[in-house]
């Protein structure tokens, strides 16, 4: 062991004062103000890993410094228990699922107690218990009864490795999201929730989260995808049918030479009915299906398709076209058919050539006003209809309404919107999830189980084979059940649901870990949520993240809570690196928390992973850097060790200025409180953990330099005193343990943790004058003085009231004011 502080004993000693105490424990007193801090609750996979320990130290800091702050903090902790590693555990090594789990949980527990976390066990919540699941269930029949859950035979993705299915969100890019094995397509009967009901209400709340990253919110809405257009009935000639299509550009509807239907439209098959080629057109069909399936993840496929023989009307011109089934056609977006445009539209272009199909110009450019042909591809820009009718000469955007407006009058078609968002699929032929709570009966049909047979439970004489099909299939004494309804023999479901379910709403969960009533009490949920900050990696951009929002607008929908989102405020904290690539056990680049801690203590560890780079970065892992943390709070140690005789007495307390400082007295002073104020404001407002830590590093730095002079008088032992103290205050979010210590040493009785944190002196707080530049548009245009400490606001309101700025943007509309902190005001007009 190296030298230093006795870091082993200090830390055990603190976190055992900190449990007898029970200071973390929230209590659901809605006369406080509360805050809600959380992370992204852990998988139990056996260990905590360096990416665990960078979020739960970001979401500790933060709740420790709220709780000083005088909030009522709520900071739970619970486990993400449900999921595949545990059952190939049992199929691999014979372990029972929630053995192997729950010794898990006791292992990862024991490593984050050592870590010194202010967690509220007595929260704890646990996904693969019964009392946990059991509201899964309770949710899950809410659903069903509004429509919300149903049951329909689907093309799903499948993953032949986890011998399960996979959510869209879970085999994006063709692969499976645990295992990156090529995901393949599967026909059987699923169970799926209505996501798609909140579409575009998930779209709109997106202005309700302005503290979210600009790229998350992105991710989110493209894969929402919400696409404006029209449909537009184009009537079978010969029949009473009709082909509904979608398109985002009826203006080129005169344009449009053929139509084309996805393999799986419910016409393709009876189009080709009476076909002399039908059994040729069938074998294409079936292959196609199989087929594109398997590539529409993969991206570009080789276009394809085949005449039907049959024609349809173009609802405007009148005109008869001929209709194919086309492989580039998905019958999961828009309507399964479209009309192909080819002069506008270039996959209907390659197409119309590869099939010698007319291609016919109805939109000009604007600045041409010709339609010239023959195209070398296709124009799919904006511009003047021609050869439209009596469109002909209206400009695209005007004729799209005129458009849409004249078929709607006309009943064969109307403006509509579409998503790329599909159902979500929660069926998974797994052993290790939530029993869907539903029973099959030959005289009833589907039968929800009664909410007061909830839970239903996992069976535990289970056998895990390995094989085809789901584990508690072959469990008789599961399955076969009596209808609620008839009390005949039925059949019980044996899907359980993906655990995507169950971390939709764990945060609800928090609030109220032990209610028996509902999955939590409204009137508590009303008061700790929505959560306040919310920590975790940008992985879950669009998995959970849409799923916990979509479950919230449920909740509300059912009565049970007033808020439309869960998480206001969402920290994407940045991955944890070592030698330049993601720590993973397969590339052996591996930092194990527990060597850290037993080397250089949980209050090292968190120091180094909050101080080498913001949150929202990257964090490269790097030995020397925890050292060098390890020996600061060494010298820390030393410095309290050192200066024991300035601790007796009554303390000098913060805002209390002594009289007669000489000048080293005062700038030790300003400096302190100039600390305070960087560290509040770095961790309140800008969350920037690393430079409040550095500027922690300064103040000590200043004590060093300064305090032999100061020993010289009182006044100056005064101020060294209370320096010394705010610096052990000001650290105490970071590294608890040692401050905690620290704290007794110097004559304290209360607990640290429990202490206000300091206010600053706005005087002495106030920094150096700075030079402030001006731009417009960029260019250099003005600038001013102004404090170092100046707001973004007050910047840009004194630049834009400076004389020559105000000439430059007279009448101008001003479209965003950039500013960069003590340097910069850019107005861009
Ligand atoms: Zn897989
Ligand atoms: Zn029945």
């Amino acid at each position: 062991m190296k030298e230093s502080y006795p870091f082993q004993e200090i830390e055990k000693k603190w976190q055992r004062i900190w449990e007898e105490k029970k200071i973390f424990l929230a209590a659901d007193d809605p006369e406080k103000m509360k805050y809600y801090c959380l992370e992204m609750y852990p998988y139990p996979s056996g260990h905590i890993h360096m990416g665990h320990v960078r979020n739960y130290s970001i979401g500790d800091v933060i709740s420790r410094f709220k709780f000083m702050k005088g909030l009522n903090v709520i900071h739970p902790i619970g486990w993400d228990a449900l999921g595949m590693p545990a059952e190939n555990a049992a199929i691999q090594h014979g372990i029972n699922p929630q053995k192997w789990t729950l010794d898990n949980i006791a292992h990862m527990k024991s490593q984050l107690k050592r870590l010194g976390y202010s967690y509220d066990w007595s929260r704890e919540v646990n996904t693969c218990l019964p009392e946990y699941y059991r509201w899964n269930q309770w949710i899950f029949l809410k659903m069903f009864e509004r429509g919300l859950a149903y049951r329909k035979k689907s093309w799903v993705n499948w993953c032949p490795q986890c011998r399960t299915v996979l959510a869209n969100e879970q085999a994006a890019g063709g692969q499976c999201w645990r295992c990156d094995s090529a995901v393949e397509q599967k026909e059987m009967d699923h169970w799926f929730l209505r996501i798609t009901a909140y579409a575009r209400e998930l779209l709109e709340g997106h202005t309700l989260l302005e503290k979210w990253p600009e790229h998350v919110l992105l991710m989110q809405k493209n894969w929402i995808g919400e696409s404006e257009g029209a449909l537009i009935s184009f009537p079978l000639e010969d029949s009473s049918q009709a082909i509904e299509v979608f398109t985002t550009r009826i203006d080129t509807i005169y344009g449009a030479t053929f139509l084309l239907l996805s393999p799986e439209h419910p016409l393709s098959q009876e189009l080709i009915a009476d076909s002399p080629e039908k059994e040729k057109l069938q074998d294409w069909i079936a292959r196609s299906v199989r087929e594109v399936r398997k590539k529409n993840r993969e991206g570009e496929q080789e276009k394809e398709g085949v005449d039907t023989g049959k024609r349809a009307l173009n609802p405007f011109s009148g005109e008869k076209i001929p209709i194919w089934i086309a492989n580039y056609v998905l019958m999961d977006y828009g309507t399964g058919a479209i009309m192909a445009v080819p002069a506008h539209d270039q996959r209907d272009f390659g197409f119309a050539k590869k099939y010698d199909l007319p291609i016919r110009i109805v939109i000009a450019p604007e600045e041409s006003l010709v339609a010239e042909g023959p195209l070398e591809r296709a124009f799919e820009d904006y511009g003047v209809l021609v050869q439209s009718g009596p469109f002909s000469g209206l400009r695209s955007r005007e004729a799209v309404e005129k458009m849409a407006e004249y078929a709607r009058t006309r009943g064969f078609g109307q403006k509509s919107t579409i998503y790329r968002l599909r159902d979500w699929g929660i069926s998974r032929q797994r052993y290790w999830g939530t029993p869907i709570p539903v029973i099959y009966c030959q005289k009833c049909g589907i039968v929800g189980v009664p909410y007061e047979d909830l839970p239903v439970e996992l069976p535990h004489d289970v056998k895990f084979t390995g094989e085809e099909g789901s584990p508690l299939e072959k469990v008789p004494a599961f399955v076969n059940t009596t209808c609620p309804k008839c009390k005949g023999k039925a059949r019980r479901e044996t899907d359980t649901m993906d655990t995507f379910f169950d971390s939709s709403w764990y945060f609800f969960r928090y609030v109220t870990p032990h209610e028996k009533a509902a999955p939590f009490e409204p009137k508590i949920a009303a008061y700790w949520l929505p959560v306040d900050l919310y920590i975790g990696g940008v992985e879950h951009a669009i998995l959970h993240l849409i799923y916990s929002r979509f479950f919230t607008k449920v909740f509300r929908d059912l009565g049970y809570t007033s808020i439309d989102e869960p998480f206001p405020h969402y920290l994407a904290q940045g991955m944890v690196t070592k030698d330049g690539a993601a720590m993973s056990k397969s590339k052996g680049n591996i930092a194990d928390p527990d060597d850290m801690i037993k080397e250089y203590g949980a209050d090292a560890l968190r120091l180094f992973i909050l101080f080498a780079s913001p949150p929202e970065k990257e964090f490269a892992w790097a030995e020397e850097g925890i050292e060098g943390c390890f020996r600061f709070l060494n010298r820390v140690w030393t410095l309290v060790e050192e200066s024991e005789d300035l601790f007796s007495g009554t303390a000098t307390w913060i805002g209390d200025r002594p009289s007669g400082l000489a000048e080293d007295g005062l700038a030790l002073l300003k400096k302190t409180h100039q600390t305070i104020r960087k560290v509040s404001e770095d961790i309140e407002k800008r969350f920037h953990l690393n430079t409040a830590i550095s500027s922690i590093m300064e103040l000590y730095n200043l004590v060093k330099k300064e305090k032999d002079i100061l020993r010289l008088s009182e006044a100056g032992k005064r101020i060294l005193r209370l320096t010394v103290e705010n610096l052990i205050i000001l650290l105490s979010p970071f590294t608890p343990h040692l401050c905690e210590e620290l704290w007794e040493r110097t004559g304290h009785r209360e607990l640290l943790a429990r202490f206000p944190w300091p206010a600053f002196d706005p005087d002495l707080a106030r920094e150096e004058k700075v030079t402030i530049v001006v731009q417009v548009n960029g260019k250099l245009r003005d600038k001013f003085e102004a404090d170092a400490d100046i707001t973004e606001q007050e910047m840009q309101e004194r630049a834009l009231h400076l004389e020559r700025i105000q000439a430059l943007i007279a009448g101008k509309q001003i479209k965003k004011v950039i500013c960069i902190e003590n340097k910069l005001v850019n107005i861009v007009i």
